[in-house]
């Protein structure tokens, strides 16, 4: 099993050409896994991100005014170029990234999802007709494209994160200057690959790697560019919407979770075991709906503790994501890895009471054990702070109304999943949840077809789904008089 070097770019792609930095400033790319030089990569600066987001301009003249049809024939071309691909691209997201193969191979093919979506969702954006109040005139509303968007990205899903903007933007009649991550630009620039090899129009996809204040300062101040969608942390998410609101532009912002698990009384243990497996650990731990606060009602807290306990030694195998059997890959840096031990190490000065894992694995790479600790109590760090690793911490309540209490009690409101077999109980606890993705019984809920974004600091807007268009759309309302009647 070996990287793709076609696939390895280390330049950026801008107007349907491949550009190094000014000066040929670069940055470096290792493998999380080995810490492993994989290359280096442009580092752009404001100057070169103007040049992308000019030819974004540009070419979205041309773009907007292709048929809905047109657009969805190109976009369908790009996702079959990456699914003859798939197996190359899912190596190089998991060298990047290190994510195990079988999860790369995933998300790449949600992306494609995402942009097949909305390739369709595209023939479906309607305006409307208005009962006019003057009998001589017409009102319509129509929509139209916002025009380039600007796209910064996270690492946690080097493919997906960037898939649905991308299939959102380019539906709507957008053009599209994407910055990903520097920990996983290549994933990102495949998409430039791709695009290259399925002729789509030069200028409709751009990709800037490089200096993230240089390129988010130009995004937010470039007139040419009037949409930012930002996905990464509310930190991040907070200074990008400051700015890009002095320039009145529109923002989308997925941010960052502290998600609540809930596991009443009632619950199918098996199934809740199971579903804080996939949401807990899934990704190591580092994705914004990961579960990051388990509630367990007192009367199933020791048997549902032991039960996490058994699957997470049972289930879980820490490794390079190249290596068959791996479900747990290495957290993305050494920072990352430092964070999951302050958490843990504050949890433990606190009374928690550490049931399995603990500790780093292994001499190379940035990997931690799948970890678990009873007895949390909310003076915790964990309990205000997204810890974005394998820890996972045990609170007990009493009941529902403390439990509904527990969950809300943080400036988030991404995702949050409760367990239950009462079907009132499940309305209740859905309709008090302050969250934008309810997992009921369910804890891995994610689908291109479902609306996703977050409540309080976790964002604004939405991806995926018939909503997830309007984001890339203005509403244009036109009176039409003179018409003799
Ligand atoms: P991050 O540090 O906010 O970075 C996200 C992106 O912003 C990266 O491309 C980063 O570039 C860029 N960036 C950093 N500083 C910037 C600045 N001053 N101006 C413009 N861009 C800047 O977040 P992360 O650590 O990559 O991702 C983890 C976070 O993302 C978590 O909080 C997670 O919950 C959240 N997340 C949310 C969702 C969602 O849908 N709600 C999905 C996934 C992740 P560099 O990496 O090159 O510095």
């Amino acid at each position: 099993m070996s990287l793709d070097p076609t696939l390895v770019r280390n330049a950026n792609f801008i107007n349907g050409s491949w550009k190094e930095a000014q000066g040929g400033n670069t940055l470096a790319v290792t493998n999380p896994a080995t810490g492993a030089a994989i290359g280096q990569i442009p580092k752009f600066g404001r100057a070169e991100t103007a040049d992308a987001i000019a030819a974004a301009h540009d070419a979205q003249k041309a773009w907007r005014r292709l048929t809905a049809d047109a657009r969805a024939e190109h976009m369908h071309r790009l996702c079959d170029a990456i699914m003859n691909q798939i197996d190359d691209l899912a190596i190089l997201l998991t060298t990047e990234m290190g994510k195990p193969l079988a999860e790369a191979k995933g998300e790449i093919a949600l992306g494609v999802k995402y942009i097949r979506f909305y390739a369709e969702e595209g023939k479906r954006i309607y305006g409307d007709t208005i009962p006019s109040p003057w009998a001589d005139r017409r009102l319509l509303v129509t929509k139209e494209p916002v025009g380039v968007a600007g796209a910064i990205t996270p690492w946690n899903f080097p493919n997906s994160m960037i898939a649905r903007k991308l299939g959102a933007a380019l539906a709507a009649g957008c053009t599209i200057v994407i910055k990903p991550s520097e920990f996983t630009p290549y994933s990102a620039l495949a998409f430039g690959v791709m695009a290259e090899k399925v002729g789509l129009p030069k200028g409709v996809i751009n990709i800037v790697t490089g200096d993230a204040a240089a390129i988010g300062d130009e995004m937010c101040e470039n007139p040419k560019l009037r949409k930012i969608t930002f996905t990464g942390s509310t930190r991040v998410g907070k200074l990008l919407a400051e700015k890009a609101g002095r320039h009145m532009k529109k923002i989308s912002m997925e941010l960052g979770g502290n998600a609540p698990f809930i596991v009443f009384d009632d619950a199918d243990l098996d199934k809740a075991v199971a579903g804080a497996i996939a949401s807990k650990f899934r990704n190591s731990g580092q994705t914004c709906v990961c579960a990051n606060r388990v509630y367990v009602q007192s009367g199933v807290y020791d048997a549902f503790a032991a039960k996490l306990t058994a699957a997470i030694e049972a289930e879980l195998k820490p490794g390079n994501g190249l290596e068959a059997g791996v479900t747990q890959g290495p957290l993305i840096n050494e920072a990352a890895v430092e964070k999951v031990e302050a958490h843990l190490k504050d949890a433990l000065d606190k009374g928690g009471k550490l049931q399995t894992g603990g500790s780093r694995v292994g001499n190379v790479g940035t990997f931690f054990a799948p970890t678990l600790v009873t007895n949390a109590s909310t003076t915790m760090r964990v309990a205000r702070e997204e810890t974005f690793g394998p820890l996972a911490v045990l609170f007990k309540f009493e009941t529902e109304e403390e439990a509904i209490a527990l969950a809300n009690d943080t400036e988030y409101g991404l995702a949050c999943y409760f367990y239950t077999s009462d079907l009132g109980r499940s309305f209740r606890v859905m309709e008090g949840l302050e969250y934008g993705l309810v997992g009921v019984n369910e804890g891995v809920i994610t689908t291109e077809v479902a609306p996703f974004g977050g409540f309080k600091d976790s964002g604004i807007g939405n991806e995926g789904s018939k909503y997830g268009l309007d984001d890339y759309l203005n509403i244009k309302y036109a009176c039409i008089g003179g018409l003799g009647i």
